[in-house]
C-alpha cells in the first residue's frame, strides 16, 4: 500500500516550503487535496513527483510547485471571487476551493470537464462552478473577479481578463513563446496596472480567441 499522506507531506516540505512557498492558506490547501485522485490510475504512484503529469487530450496537470507558486501569487482571502481558465483535472481548482468560498473554472475539452467534475464530486468539493468553453476571454457574467488564474500559456495577456478584474484584483498567467514562458502577475490599481514577472515555465498552450 502506498502511503499517499506521507508522500503529500514530503512534497509540501521538499518541493514547496523549501522553495519559498510560505502562505499558510496555500500550504493548508495542499494538505487537504489528495493529488493522486486527479491523475489516471497508472500514474497514482507518481502523483507527488516534482513534475507535470499527462492528462487526456494531450494536456498536463502542472508540477505541484507551479500550482503552489501561482496560487500564492494570487494573495487570496476567503471572500474572493476567483476564476480559473484551464480546469484540466480539476486539481488547481480544488486547491483554490479550499481557500475561497467560490471558484469558477472553464475548460475547453468536454471530456476533461467531465473528468474534473467526477474527481471533484468524489472528494465532495461543491463550491466550484465548472463550464466547457473558451476561457481566453474570461467569464463576463461572473465578473468582476478578485483573482484570475490562467493555467495555459498565452502569447499575450488577453485584455478581457484585465477588464474583468475588480479594483485591486490579481491576474496570474504564463506568457511568452509556445514552448517557454514566464509567470506574470498583474495587479489592477484603479485605471492602472502593476506587472511583475516570476519563474520560467512551460505550459500547454491557451487555445482560443485570445490564445494561440
Ligand atoms: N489546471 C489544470 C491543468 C491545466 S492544463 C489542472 O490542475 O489539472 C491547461 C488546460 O487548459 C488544458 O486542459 C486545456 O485544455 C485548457 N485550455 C486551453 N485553452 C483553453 C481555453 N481557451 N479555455 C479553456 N481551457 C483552455
Amino acid at each position: 500500500m502506498i502511503n499517499f499522506l506521507q508522500l503529500r507531506n514530503d512534497m509540501i516540505d521538499n518541493q514547496l516550503i523549501s522553495r519559498g512557498i510560505f502562505d499558510e492558506l496555500v500550504i493548508r490547501a495542499f494538505r487537504d487535496v489528495p493529488r493522486e485522485e486527479f491523475v489516471s490510475l497508472d500514474l497514482r504512484n507518481i502523483a507527488y513527483s516534482d513534475c507535470p503529469l499527462p492528462l487526456d487530450k494531450g494536456q498536463t496537470i502542472s508540477q505541484p510547485y507551479m500550482v503552489a507558486l501561482m496560487t500564492q501569487l494570487l494573495s487570496l482571502k476567503k471572500t474572493d471571487n476567483v476564476l480559473e481558465v484551464g480546469t484540466g483535472s480539476g486539481y488547481q481548482a480544488a486547491i483554490l476551493s479550499k481557500i475561497v468560498q467560490k471558484v469558477y473554472s472553464i475548460e475547453r475539452f468536454a471530456e476533461l470537464v467531465a473528468q474534473a467534475k467526477s474527481n471533484l464530486k468524489k472528494l465532495q468539493i461543491n463550491n466550484i462552478e465548472l463550464i466547457c468553453g473558451d476561457g481566453s476571454c474570461g467569464w463576463e457574467d461572473k465578473a468582476p473577479f478578485d483573482a484570475i488564474l490562467v493555467t495555459a500559456a498565452a502569447p499575450d495577456v488577453p485584455e478581457e481578463l484585465i477588464n474583468q478584474l475588480a479594483d485591486g484584483g490579481r491576474l496570474v498567467i504564463p506568457v511568452g513563446e509556445m514552448h517557454m514562458q514566464r509567470i506574470l502577475r498583474i495587479k489592477k490599481k484603479g485605471k492602472g496596472i502593476v506587472e511583475n514577472y516570476y519563474d520560467s515555465c512551460v505550459f500547454v498552450p491557451l487555445v482560443g480567441k485570445r490564445g494561440w
